[in-house]
């Protein structure tokens, strides 16, 4: 058999362990970098060592097996980044558990509906994200037990400190367990589900991504920062792919990684100043937040730049660069919660600076071709098409939804990206068809916008599309055609849908009221022409 000399191969150089149980693998490095900084808290400026993760990871996984977790059941962690996130993510892999983050600011149907995909028995929650989310949490009738971080106990909750470190308490944990005494689940590493993300893919509401163990295992070990020996921060949210399994890859290699429970630019700088660090992982939004910024805070440890998870405008690279000469390398990734993480990175160069808008080529392990949108047939250098790739990061499939709609009979994943690869090979990401926004990178899903507008009693019809904003990307837009013989202002409909989704999917964009939203023969919205619209001027009241 030939290879498809339109396919892009990443290097053939990875064997993966088809049954290593991820918690295992990641446990076992810990311990090894045990001396080592692992988290630095960007806020509070606390340390936190990987030998004490790896103890209350061992520690935690114990407490979970004897508090009745078992294979395929699933824990979720509600919270913003914290320092106990870890070790409660590893300890309860090694107990075979799948893993769910989810983003403690959803709103309460927002978090009804993940938790419906996911079915958590058991939820760690942050003391804020409980605040929040008691009541919702009390009324799911799937969850076993709250576990919450801190040391603040709320009604018959456990506590994180009780069941991972060794404290005197009489319901805790009475001594630390070692790594040779634990006897960590047994998985099948390329079916077993170990994590549940959630993405809307191409289409519709979000989905449970369902990432095996083989899938980070295998993201970790080919996806390596190998390019920095000092410390690495980014700002990513751990409940999305970028900074979750970012962080895990970090781990791998034993480097510091300094992290923010919130991102804001001034934190974020102080921490660079502070902990000297060497890299930053970056979304655009917050590149262009530390660009305007005033340069009042010592950037200069800073030599890389890698930048990710939503296009880059080129302007704001080149104007990041002028502005600090100390970085040697700003580099586009791209990848996607579906990808575990990178599926193309630009690789950063020893000698000179590198900047380039291409987002590198294909990475280890992994083939990618480009296909005719209407015909599938894969095409060559300099064609534009949709981006289709498969390998073993890519994740098994969405929860509760036939694999057939989303993979193609090669199984490649249409990832609803459009882009094309030069004669070097380099990719290019130039355009989506799916019907995603990205607001500061977060992904906002139309369907979940258009669904809860239509409850709007003067709603008739609705159509939510991106619109371009230097800054944040993308800003979700409504355009409306109103029930005759009602009356609604663009204020009360962006009122109305502050009230019930989280802020990334707030209408900064505004409201267009239209006498029909274009649609194809078969009822679907015609959101190309959509977005035609937006970008004119004319607003119809
Ligand atoms: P997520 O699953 O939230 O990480 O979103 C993945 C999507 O973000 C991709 O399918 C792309 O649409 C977009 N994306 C990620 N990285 C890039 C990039 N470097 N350039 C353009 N779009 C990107």
């Amino acid at each position: 058999m030939f290879k498809n000399k339109n396919y892009l191969y990443g290097p053939q150089d990875l064997y993966l362990p088809a049954n290593l149980n991820f918690g295992e693998f990641i446990l076992e490095k810990l311990w090894n970098y045990k001396d080592k900084v692992a988290l630095i808290d960007g806020l509070t400026h606390k340390l936190y060592k990987y030998g004490q993760i790896a103890q209350e990871a061992t520690n935690l996984a114990i407490s979970l097996a004897q508090l009745g977790v078992r294979k395929g059941e699933t824990v979720a962690i509600l919270s913003e980044n914290r320092r106990e996130f870890f070790s409660t993510l590893i300890g309860s892999a090694c107990t075979g558990a799948i893993l769910t983050a989810i983003n403690p600011l959803y709103t309460k149907d927002e978090m009804n509906h993940v938790m419906k995909i996911s079915k958590p028995k058991y939820v760690f929650c942050s003391p804020l994200a409980y605040k929040s989310h008691e009541k919702t949490l009390k009324a799911n009738k799937k969850i076993k037990n709250i576990i919450l971080f801190g040391d603040q106990k709320f009604d018959n909750s456990l506590l994180f400190n009780d069941m991972a470190i060794v404290n005197g308490s009489n319901n805790g944990i009475t001594r630390n367990v070692t790594f040779d005494e634990l006897q960590v689940v047994e998985v099948e590493g390329q079916t077993d589900t170990f994590m549940i993300l959630y993405s809307s893919g191409t289409t519709g509401l979000p989905k449970g991504v369902m990432l095996t163990h083989r899938n980070i295992l295998g993201t970790c070990l080919c996806r390596p920062i190998d390019y920095s020996d000092g410390v690495i921060m980014s700002i990513g949210p751990w409940f999305h792919a970028m900074g979750l399994v970012g962080t895990l890859c970090v781990f791998t290699i034993g480097q510091p990684m300094a992290f923010l429970a919130k991102f804001d630019v001034e934190s974020l700088l102080k921490t660079v100043e502070k902990h000297k660090v060497e890299m930053l992982a970056l979304v655009p939004a917050a590149m262009v937040a530390v660009l305007k910024a005033p340069a009042k805070y010592d950037f200069s440890s800073v030599r890389r730049v890698i930048v990710g998870a939503a296009p880059a405008h080129a302007d704001t690279i080149r104007d990041f660069a002028a502005k600090y000469p100390n970085v040697t390398g700003i580099v586009l990734g791209y990848g996607m919660t579906e990808s575990s993480l990178a599926i193309a990175r630009h690789p950063f160069r020893k000698d000179g600076r590198t900047m380039s808008a291409s987002v590198g080529q294909v990475l280890n392990n992994t083939v990618l071709k480009i296909v005719d949108v209407e015909t599938r047939v894969p095409l060559g250098p300099n064609q534009t098409g949709e981006i289709c790739f498969k390998g073993p990061m890519l994740m098994k499939g969405y929860v509760g939804k036939d694999r057939a709609e989303d993979f193609d009979d090669e199984g490649f994943l249409k990832t609803g990206d459009v882009g094309y690869y030069d004669e070097q090979k380099y990719i290019y990401v130039v355009d989506r068809l799916k019907e995603l926004i990205k607001y500061k990178a977060i992904q906002v899903a139309p369907a979940e916008i258009e669904a809860l507008l239509l409850q709007h009693e003067a709603v008739r019809e609705a159509g939510v599309v991106g619109v371009a904003d230097k800054e944040a990307g993308e800003l979700p837009m409504a355009f409306i055609s109103v029930q005759p013989g009602k009356r609604v202002t663009e204020r009360e409909i962006q009122e109305f849908v502050a009230q019930r989704l989280s802020n990334p999917k707030h209408l900064r964009g505004g409201v267009r009221f239209v006498d029909e939203i274009p649609k194809n023969p078969t009822g679907k919205i015609l959101r190309k022409a959509l977005r035609s619209m937006a970008n004119s001027t004319k607003s119809k009241l």
